[in-house]
């Protein structure tokens, strides 16, 4: 289906795909129709192995340094794009940077080793949407768009990956994600400074309003109000009599992580209009559990 230039949804550890050739421009194109997703928004291509990854992208020596410590694993790398890479402009929207990341899910590599071309894939969700952690979410959201949805159970790590910009002359923090900072700054013994708003082409991970349930967030909620589904961490949550998920009753952040999405899909089913949300330690993977509620909570811009 990916060599016809069809869209074939599949598992990765972070969330599941929405992937397409990415040398194939009519392919792209329909993976950006079939999210919703604006055009100037750019796709990660993911390939088989950094070999594949250096064909495509500038691997200089810092992003060889975290290609090795972090692939295949949840880590995207922004590097300056070979002009000599197939891989069409529409997945970089014309940017002369290239976002490359080698999963660690075996359907996923197995998939890349079958199809022999870059995947070109953003998350399996309408645009704006909470991101898919199971094949039923893909189907839900998308219906019958991909010609395949693989169904690789749940992702086992159910945040997207860590987006590090190393085009420029400093490493840029795009988006936090399953590499925690801190283990991306231990190894290129830098800071990594935060991505602000005009420096580099957006995101769509930056866009406030992103993640998004149809239900009202508040966060770092201490107790719950009687028109609150409660989204608690920990073991001690308040007293409520609606529905609640516990992201981790034993406050370990890598549990939470992992039924994060799937906790606001189905907090958000319940019909309550407004979820309270227990504070989450912001240290580790707490700090892109903290960015995607942030952002889930942001005010709607469309
Ligand atoms: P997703 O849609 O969840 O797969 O997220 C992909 C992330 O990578 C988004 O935040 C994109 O904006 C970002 N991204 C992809 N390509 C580039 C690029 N060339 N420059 C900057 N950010 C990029
Ligand atoms: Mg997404």
């Amino acid at each position: 289906m990916l060599k016809r230039g069809g869209v074939v949804a599949f598992p990765t550890e972070t969330v599941y795909g929405l992937g397409a050739d990415a040398t194939n421009a009519e392919a792209v194109l329909r993976v950006y129709e079939m999210k919703g997703r604006p055009r100037f928004n750019p796709l990660i291509a993911h390939v088989a192995n950094r070999e594949s990854a250096e064909s495509h992208g500038d691997l200089h020596d810092a992003a060889r340094k975290l290609a090795d410590a972090f692939w295949p694993g949840p880590l995207t790398l922004v590097l300056a794009k070979r002009p000599t890479s197939k891989i069409c402009d529409l997945v970089s929207a014309g940017l002369d940077t290239i976002a490359l990341r080698v999963p660690a899910n075996e359907i996923a590599r197995d998939l890349l080793q079958a199809a022999g071309c870059p995947i070109a894939a953003p998350s399996a969700n309408k645009a704006s949407h909470v991101s898919p952690t199971t094949a039923a979410h893909v189907a839900e959201d998308l219906g019958d768009g991909p010609g395949i949805i693989l169904d690789g159970g749940d992702a086992s790590l159910g945040l997207e990956s860590t987006v590090v910009d190393l085009s420029g002359s400093v490493p840029l923090l795009l988006r936090p994600g399953g590499i925690p900072r801190k283990d991306i700054e231990d190894l290129l013994g830098a800071t990594l400074a935060d991505a602000q708003p005009g420096d580099r082409p957006t995101s769509p991970g930056q866009l406030a309003s992103h993640y998004a349930p149809r239900a009202r967030l508040r966060l770092d909620a201490m107790k719950v109000e009687p028109d609150e589904a409660l989204l608690a961490f920990g073991g001690d949550p308040p007293p409520t009599n609606g529905p609640m998920v516990n992201l981790s009753a034993k406050g370990n952040l890598r549990e939470a992580a992992t039924r994060l999405f799937a906790a606001l899909r189905e907090l958000d089913t319940s019909g309550y209009k407004a979820i309270a949300v227990m504070p989450i330690p912001g240290e580790g993977l707490g700090e892109a559990i903290n960015d995607r509620l942030r952002r889930a909570a942001a005010p709607r811009g469309h």
